[in-house]
């Protein structure tokens, strides 16, 4: 047997409710805050990822799929959305029509981490982006947006952490200080971090390794080091998530692992889920679009990790799937084609109908009924068929009756429908 690759998953049908309703329920926010769907190729120049996220990134470090393609060059399975949307707003010049774009998209990300409970090679996010829009209410508002998606979802347990990473006025005076801080204690350094400090010291802050957490203990908290512009907008997201009952932890060492952030950046953590337990993440990019040659423009944008929701609400949520209303047991060849007729038409008009197509006795095709959780069984026997007459059980109260063959289809359905009122 040739099985899945380690990190891949397979989402069964049995589970596939719970991803749809997710779905139905963010594109309903989506669509109540005014965001558009976009879909985007899974394929993008490794270039593209190199240039936005990072290249001392773990991601683009380590963890991208990538792969010659002749005279394309390196290209990569995109390891986030952001990278893609921006370059999509920006070849598809849709800041020349409107600045402003509020985007959404959702699908399938690749990183070659190390998989575990929670942490995929193939995983999947609700990504939302939106261009052209400074303020810090739009940052407080996307937060509010993500969190009224939670709580429809019925998702408890969440916590808001914040940040703000400054802008390129005075992040260089916090790296130099975190630098100095760090360089005294660089011996304590995995090797990850070592090598990368001078280049990107505030990786030191994500990173996960015990000494490395120790080591940056004391760091200075970059909120201290913000410059008034950044200061002012911070302080205004706070006071707007305060004013929208949204409650926050500042978190000093947050600094969410990709190199384009500026100013807000946010994670909602889960405690359902153990070690992985950032369920969504994000932040505001205001030099993104402008360094992948596109005009000045701001933005910000999050990604939920759609798997690990999942997860979540597995522990509580049923999976649920449309019951069957008619099951048909047919005797004889005329009876097989009449009710193969019947179960076509029915499920043509929305109602739920199977037959039995092998053939099989009665009594065990009852038992099959009962097993599908049949609400009606139709028995047509040739003889019945004759008289244009079938039976019809109702397997709750297992009353039979007898009804006609003609308008059947039609009976069948007001019948189901006086049932159900
Ligand atoms: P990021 O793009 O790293 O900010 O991730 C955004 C969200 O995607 C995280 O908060 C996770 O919920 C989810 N996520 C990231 N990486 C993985 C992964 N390897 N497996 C499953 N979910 C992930």
């Amino acid at each position: 047997m040739i099985e899945l690759i380690k990190g891949f998953k397979d989402i069964l049908p049995e589970g596939i409710s719970l991803w749809q309703r997710i779905e139905t329920e963010a594109k309903t926010i989506f669509d109540d805050f005014g965001y558009r769907e976009i879909r985007l190729p899974i394929l993008e120049k490794a270039e593209l990822f190199a240039r936005s996220i990072g290249d001392t990134t773990d991601i683009v470090e380590k963890e991208m799929y990538s792969f010659e393609d002749g005279k394309r060059g390196l290209v990569t399975l995109r390891p986030e959305a952001t990278a893609s949307v921006v370059r999509s707003y920006i070849q598809q010049r849709m800041y020349a029509a409107d600045p402003i774009q509020k985007l959404f998209t959702i699908g399938p990300m690749f990183r070659k981490e190390r998989p575990q409970k929670g942490r995929y090679r193939q995983f999947y996010q609700i990504d939302a982006e939106v261009f052209g829009i400074a303020s810090p209410y739009m940052d407080a508002q996307m937060i509010f947006m993500l969190m009224t998606l939670f709580s429809r979802l019925k998702v408890a347990g969440l916590s808001v952490l914040l940040n703000s990473l400054g802008c390129p006025a005075c992040r260089p005076a916090f790296k130099e200080a975190l630098l100095s801080m760090i360089e005294a204690k660089k011996e304590a350094l995995c090797e990850n971090c070592s090598r990368r400090l001078l280049k990107n010291p505030l990786r030191v802050l994500d990173c996960k390794v015990p000494t490395c957490r120790e080591a940056v203990k004391e760091a200075p908290a970059i909120t201290d080091y913000l410059c008034k512009g950044c200061d002012d907008h911070f302080s205004a997201v706070k006071e707007m998530l305060s004013g929208l009952g949204v409650g926050y932890e500042i978190d000093k060492g947050l600094v969410r692992g990709l190199d384009y952030y500026t100013r807000t950046i946010f994670e909602i953590q889960t405690s359902a889920l153990g070690a992985q337990n950032a369920v969504a993440g994000g932040g505001r990019y205001d030099g993104l679009v402008e360094l992948l040659g596109g005009p000045s423009q701001p933005a910000i944008g999050f990604a939920i990790g759609f798997d690990r929701l999942c997860d979540i609400m597995a522990q509580y949520e049923k999976p649920s799937q449309k019951p069957l209303q008619v099951f048909f047991i047919t005797e004889g060849a005329e009876a097989g084609k009449q009710g193969a007729n019947w179960v076509s038409r029915l499920n043509q008009a929305g109602v739920t109908a199977e037959m039995d197509y092998g053939e099989r006795s009665v009594k065990s095709l009852m038992k099959r009924a009962d097993k599908l959780d049949a609400a009606f069984v139709v028995i047509a026997d040739g003889e019945g068929l004759e008289k244009g007459q079938v039976i019809l059980r109702n397997m709750k109260t297992k009353e039979q009756s007898s009804i006609s063959t003609t308008g059947i289809t039609e009976q069948l359905q007001s019948i189901i429908v006086n049932q159900r009122s």
